[in-house]
């Protein structure tokens, strides 16, 4: 069997390197709003070329947070896609905004910018782009319209790790942006983790009361605040999975090229495309297939683990039946969620695993 991801074999390569990092945050007893935490926080936005990082409990909170301290306030319209994962939009709704979901781009799966102009309306405040599967979205049309509208940006990078948008790390392009160290994730904690990344100063005041209970000295606040900061033990992981991430990041790459060098011309099956001047981390390798439903029952049966990101768009999640989105309304998303399969994607996929998985899914596409 060809796992869809295996998170072991990584642990093991640096099994002692994380234990030590581990023992070194207990000897200390240095839990909360530690040195590692803030070592962290300097050294993951310096790799992506960010002012500030503000760590926080895990990426759901990053966005949320973040989305607060840019100043989205109660009622306020948020743009996000409708092809993602829920937390995107949750994000919104804990921030009391309202998300208002528009369609994917038919190439690249993100959020399309000519959509975005259709949804603004007079109380659109922000626009949340996902770089989906770790393909940026278009950020310098997303800017523009931004610009143009008086919109904040926040990026949801929770799977782009390791992206590049024209040369530049994704997180530093928006007012704001939100990652998650969820364990699977392209850099992933032992636990829950996450961060914002902003380049303002104001932004970044914000997140430090945000997640602290409001908190200015130790015993005054100054806001009503949250509890929602980055763990000192997922901190020293963190610093130690984050020398390793080019290079897990690049293994990734070379699985996809070797992936689109045995599938490229197999009838039926679309693979995903890196844009020019784009870097993407695929986080997930997300082909398209018809019958898609009964090609996965196959693959699984055949040894070819597999997995859907995601089946059911937002607009259609029970979740959102308030907001009285329909079938009809996202085409696209409506489309792709029918078609989509996730196959074997992880740094340590070897390369027999892979010429299997591509064996099993030609097989069964024949
Ligand atoms: C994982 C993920 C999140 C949420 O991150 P958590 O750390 O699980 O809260 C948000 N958005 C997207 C697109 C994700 O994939």
């Amino acid at each position: 069997m060809v796992p869809l991801i295996d998170l072991k074999i990584q642990h093991k390569s640096i099994a002692a390197e994380i234990e030590a990092a581990i023992k070194n945050v207990c000897e200390n007893t240095a839990f909360i709003l530690s040195d590692e935490m803030k070592t962290f926080e300097a050294e993951f936005a310096a790799c992506c070329g960010a002012k500030h990082g503000i760590g926080v409990a895990n990426g759901t909170d990053a966005l949320f947070l973040a989305l607060k301290a840019v100043g989205v306030k109660d009622g306020d319209e948020v743009i996000v896609p409708a092809n993602t994962f829920i937390a995107t939009a949750a994000a919104v709704s804990h921030a009391n905004a309202v998300p208002v979901f528009v369609d994917a781009d038919p190439e690249t799966y993100c959020i399309s910018p000519d959509k975005i102009k259709t949804a603004i309306t007079e109380k659109t405040k922000a626009i949340l782009p996902v770089h989906l599967y770790g393909h940026p979205a278009d950020m310098d049309a997303i800017m523009s319209i931004a610009r143009a509208n008086g919109l904040k940006v926040v990026e949801d990078c929770a799977q782009a790790h390791g992206t590049l948008y024209k040369g530049k790390p994704v997180g530093s392009i928006g007012d704001a942006a939100g990652f998650s160290f969820y364990p699977s994730k392209t850099l992933g904690a032992y636990g829950d983790a996450g961060i914002v990344l902003t380049n303002s100063d104001e932004v970044c005041e914000n997140l430090k009361l945000l997640r602290d209970n409001g908190r200015t000295t130790w015993y005054e606040h100054s806001i009503i605040g949250y509890n929602s900061r980055l763990d000192g033990i997922q901190a020293a992981v963190l610093r130690v999975k984050l020398k390793y991430l080019d290079k897990w990041v690049e293994a990734r790459r070379a699985h996809a090229k070797q992936y689109a060098q045995l599938l490229g011309d197999v009838a039926g099956l679309s693979l995903p495309v890196e844009k020019p001047d784009m870097k993407h981390s695929y986080y997930v390798y997300v082909v398209r297939v018809e019958n898609r439903d009964d090609v996965m029952a196959q693959l699984k049966e055949k040894g070819c683990g597999c997995g859907v990101h995601y089946p059911v768009p937002l607009h259609l999640q029970p979740a959102y039946a308030f907001l009285g989105g329909k079938q009809g309304d996202h085409p696209v998303s409506e489309a792709y969620a029918k078609q989509i399969i996730s196959i074997p994607m992880f740094p340590e996929l070897t390369p027999e695993q892979l010429a299997e998985a591509a064996k099993i899914i030609k097989e069964v596409l024949k």
